[in-house]
């Protein structure tokens, strides 16, 4: 399969990463809009939001829990937002669901 993020599961890509556990992972965006910019992601290759099946929900909701947890780890006790770009219209470039974890600087709103 030809998936950049699965290849950073498989090890076969090299990445920063700073959280992972069974079914997750976090690692450093490359391209950082933040002082800190970490992509949370499941393992499994799920490609969207849109493509999440039923029973993605426990994953999912588990990969949201721990944010919390990263972002803590990270240091950012002032705040972060998560994002997840969706489709076309949302800017989507990688088709492997994933969350960006934003902080380290004061968000503004809207987003571009
Ligand atoms: P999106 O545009 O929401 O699909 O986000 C994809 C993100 O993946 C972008 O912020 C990229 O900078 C990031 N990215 C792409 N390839 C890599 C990689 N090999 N390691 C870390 N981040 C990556």
């Amino acid at each position: 399969m030809d998936c950049i993020f699965c290849g950073i599961v498989a090890g076969e890509i090299p990445s920063d990463k700073v959280y992972e556990d069974e079914s997750i992972l976090a690692f450093r965006d490359l391209e950082p809009q933040a002082p800190e910019h970490v992509l949370v992601i499941p393992k499994k290759h799920i490609p969207s939001l849109d493509e999440m099946s039923a029973g993605d929900g426990e994953l999912v909701g588990h990969l949201v829990s721990k944010v919390r947890d990263i972002a803590a780890q990270l240091g950012l006790g002032g705040g972060y937002r998560l994002v997840a770009n969706n489709g076309k219209d949302g800017q989507q470039t990688v088709q492997h669901l994933h969350f960006h974890l934003l902080g380290g600087r004061q968000m503004t709103w809207p987003p571009g």
